[in-house]
């Protein structure tokens, strides 16, 4: 199987294209709960075991989380490599040094 990669910003873009409107009309607040709802979607998968459903589940879980960076404006590449450039944001370290959650 031969799937196209692409950057993070590519697949906002894209997800943008396929969904913005759509997310536009619901808002912030109602396409935000369908990110937490999809985590909980994703938990159960997790606790199923099964591969292809958490693939699912985890590619359902992005396309929502860039549907609200790009509701509130925010480019999540930008903003993810701005925190996380090669290091721990809490310790700067790769790999993290921080005590253990
Ligand atoms: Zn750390």
């Amino acid at each position: 199987m031969s799937v196209r990669q692409m950057k993070l910003s590519e697949m906002q873009q894209m997800i943008t294209e396929i969904y913005g409107e759509r997310d536009k009309r619901r808002g912030v607040n109602r396409t935000f709960i369908h990110l937490v709802e999809e985590v909980g979607e994703l938990a159960r998968a997790l606790r199923g075991g099964d591969s292809s459903e958490m693939s699912r589940e985890l590619a359902d879980t992005l396309a929502w989380l860039l549907s609200v960076s790009s509701l509130l404006g925010i480019d999540l590449e930008t903003a993810f490599m701005s925190r996380y450039s090669n290091t721990c944001p809490k310790c700067k370290s790769n790999p993290c040094i921080c005590p253990p959650v």
